[in-house]
């Protein structure tokens, strides 16, 4: 009885547009949230189901609701965001908070590559986010080991061979990793500054997807010791470099450093309800509609440099799981869509680029906001093309 009240429901006021719904039981609890960009056939779907969990969910449901959301982006944020806080009994993902990692370069005189399960404002910069935390750990210490880089904690003392001291000269290694060659051991004076800081910035190219120095390192170091008959460590180093292809494939279908993960995103919606989604930190902060005018790209424009001015308390704050999974949803979303990844731009570059040459030239925040220290004086007519590109 109830399902034919419930189906009938849906046929008569379901319609064909994206949404969220949610299943509940009698006693008003969610049993569970969806997502569908045809909401009425979704629902409709849900009847047709004769055994299993789907019957089951219909059959102990007493009613159904939804809302409408301009498209598929904001109801998949709306979808985890309502799992996460109600836990519904039907649902599976996104229910735990799941551990996520980033790889973190840090900012130090002798830079390590380490994996951090939180993103700080400490200078480092942060490539990710990725789900599976062991593999992570593995393919970072070989990325560390194929250019030399230290991995020892972060207080180790550092001498730079072309550092003039007055004492100890000669000094030994703190670890066997300067005997094995895997690292160039700064601890010891055994490399210069300048070394040590070129392969660093090896490791920041590799992982924005520039450059391939720690592949080519690895394959060559495979086919010496292949030549040399040496094959449980050519397998070895097959295997490393695997590993480091498969962390370049994932960098790179995320592309570009995402330091702190902020990006305006513009997302064309259902009927005209076209959106501007402001994500600072990870997290999806806000959004607004996408600006059509001069005037509207000026507000708007306020409102990005508001959103994502550096703020006091962002100094110490780490992305928090929440923040993390919904870094990892977005992070998952763009590198399956690179159309939508075109149409995402770091706030920086949006204001650049959008703004018509007038607004740059009048904006009063220009002088004092320093996410507008970038911002060129007029916009060129490549600007003009790429801003028309990205509201399209
Ligand atoms: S050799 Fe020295 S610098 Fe390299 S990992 Fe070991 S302790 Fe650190």
């Amino acid at each position: 009885m109830a399902r034919r009240r419930l189906k009938e429901h849906v046929l008569s006021r379901a319609e064909n547009r994206p949404g969220v719904y949610r299943w509940l039981s009698g006693d008003g609890r969610i049993l569970y949230v969806g997502k569908s960009v045809r909401t009425r056939s979704r629902l409709l779907s849900y009847f047709g189901e004769t055994g299993g969990k789907v019957a089951r969910l219909v059959r102990e449901a007493a009613a159904v609701a939804w809302d409408y959301v301009p498209n598929e982006f904001a109801a998949l944020h709306r979808e985890m965001r309502l799992i996460r806080a109600w836990q519904p009994d039907y649902n599976v993902e996104h229910k735990r908070g799941r551990r996520v990692a980033f790889v973190k370069v840090t900012r130090e005189r002798a830079p390590r590559v380490v994996v951090a399960t939180r993103v700080e404002d400490d200078g480092a910069r942060y490539y990710g986010p990725f789900s599976r935390v062991g593999w992570l750990a593995e393919a970072t210490s070989d990325l560390a080991r194929a250019l030399g880089l230290r991995d020892c904690p972060g207080a180790t003392p550092v001498h730079f061979g072309d550092q003039v001291e007055m004492f100890s000269p000669g000094r030994p290694p703190m670890c066997l990793r300067a005997e094995t060659g895997s690292c160039l051991a700064p601890c010891a004076g055994r490399c210069t500054g300048a070394e040590y800081r070129g392969r660093a910035s090896a490791a920041r190219a590799f992982l924005e997807g520039r450059g391939r120095a720690p592949l080519e390192a690895v394959a060559r170091a495979m086919e010496a010791a292949a030549e040399r008959l040496a094959f449980e460590e050519a397998a070895r180093l097959r295997d490393r470099l695997a590993r480091l292809e498969k962390l370049r494939n994932h960098v790179s279908a995320f592309p570009g450093r995402r330091r702190n993960m902020n990006l305006v995103y513009s997302v064309p919606g259902f009927g005209g309800e076209d959106r501007l989604y402001l994500i600072r930190r990870g997290r999806l902060h806000s959004d607004l509609p996408l600006p059509k005018t001069v005037e509207d790209r000026q507000r708007a424009a306020g409102v990005v440099e508001a959103v994502f001015r550096p703020a006091a308390e962002d100094r110490d704050a780490g992305l928090d799981a929440g923040a993390a999974a919904e870094a990892l949803l977005a992070a998952k979303w763009f590198s399956r869509r690179p159309r939508e990844r075109r149409r995402a731009m770091e706030p920086n570059r949006w204001l650049a680029t959008c703004l018509p040459a007038a607004a740059c030239s009048s904006s009063s925040a220009a002088a004092e906001s320093p996410l507008l220290w970038r911002r060129p004086p007029r916009a060129s007519s490549a600007d003009e093309a790429s801003c028309l590109r990205a509201w399209r």
